[in-house]
């Protein structure tokens, strides 16, 4: 129903329905890809002493602190860091700063949900070119006209990974439009393309603290990229917010790119853990794709999708089932702590009989 408060653009919005935040603590929550292990204790440390009378006073509006040690990570300049509230808002300035031409942008029939949400948002036409029947981009199928490239990698939700040679061919292939790489959960087992920012000005790529550093909570996400780029995400930002990250984000996120240590044994576990679930789930009837990422995408050789969700949902374990062509039978499983997999496998185990 058309309501005549709203604007035309709301009435036409179709939003983004992110994986359910359940009120009860005891569900094993496997849907929203989230880290099961908590962020570094030196992250904890440095929001409590950054939360204090300063409160009073606004953040620092260009997170510089942030920005250079994240460039530092990397090995990149100040200018080359963008920092915003979570990727997501960090996406949605990319789609409106960079992605919006007259020519539709190109994405994967099969990716992030929330692209086509950004294109409605904004007014920018977009055009999906489908995944090849093992789900992996083609990149050959991207070198036509276009008003930007975007894509995860790896992909969500399917977690298969793009080699950096086919991500630096298809930069030499399309040079007169920004090709953003989403890198959401690279740090599970992909190589970055950060080291191809400086070879490559229209090269963009964000990354989140959301997974990898097991700060969801907190809402820190940034992207790398040539100084130009970076100066048209400033100029979005700041005429719509000029303080995205609080200086609670500040302080806890430069903490967690100085704890390597902590960032290394979580994402070690994990990705030791999402093979061993891998192999658990192959033994139980399933085809599971390869992942490069926090979680597997799973489909079972004889149970639908749709009923295989609402089961787990009855034993209370949480996963993600996407109702839409080409992977509706298909399952998206956070890789969580042993015990969660566990929980998961038993589960099955009584579904399956
Ligand atoms: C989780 C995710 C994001 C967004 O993460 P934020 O929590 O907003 O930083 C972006 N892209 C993909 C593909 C994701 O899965």
């Amino acid at each position: 129903m058309v309501n005549k408060y709203w604007s035309d653009l709301v009435n036409r919005l179709e939003p983004y329905v992110p994986g359910e935040q359940p009120k009860q603590a005891a569900l094993v929550k496997l849907n929203t890809n989230e880290n099961p292990y908590g962020p570094s204790a030196k992250v904890i440390e440095a929001i409590r002493e950054q939360a204090g009378d300063n409160l009073r006073l606004y953040p620092p509006p260009e997170s510089d602190q942030l920005r250079r040690a994240i460039g530092d990570y990397y090995g990149v300049g100040i200018d080359e860091v963008f920092v915003g509230n979570g990727s997501d808002e960090v996406l949605a300035h990319c789609f409106q700063a960079l992605l919006k031409h007259k020519k539709p942008v190109l994405f994967p029939d099969i990716t992030y949900s929330f692209y086509p949400v950004y294109c409605g948002l904004y007014g920018i036409e977009y055009q999906t070119l489908p995944l090849t029947a093992d789900f992996s981009i083609r990149v050959a199928d991207y070198v036509g006209d276009n008003g930007g490239i975007i894509f995860p990698n790896p992909n969500a939700p399917t977690g298969c990974l793009l080699p950096l040679a086919d991500i630096e061919w298809l930069l030499q292939k399309n040079t007169e439009s920004v090709v953003v790489v989403d890198e959401a959960y690279i740090d599970f087992g992909g190589a970055t393309s950060v080291g191809l920012v400086n070879a490559y000005h229209n090269l963009l790529v964000t990354q989140t603290l959301s997974k990898s550093r097991s700060l969801a909570g907190l809402r820190v996400g940034l992207a790398i990229g040539n100084s130009r780029l970076i100066e048209a995400l400033n100029r979005v930002k700041n005429s719509f917010n000029s303080y995205p990250l609080d200086s609670l984000a500040i302080a806890g996120a430069v903490a967690a790119f100085a704890d390597e240590e902590h960032f290394e044994s979580t994402r070690s576990a994990i990705i030791r853990d999402r093979e061993l679930l891998g192999t658990q789930l192959a033994e139980r009837g399933f085809h599971v794709l390869p992942s490069a990422a926090n979680f597997l995408f799973v489909r079972h050789l004889s149970m639908p999708g749709s009923a295989l969700s609402a089961g787990l949902r009855q034993k209370g374990v949480l996963v993600r089932h996407f109702n839409r062509p080409r992977i509706e039978n298909y399952l998206r499983i956070t890789v969580g702590n042993p015990e969660q997999n566990r929980a998961l496998v038993q589960a099955l185990d009584q579904i399956l009989v």
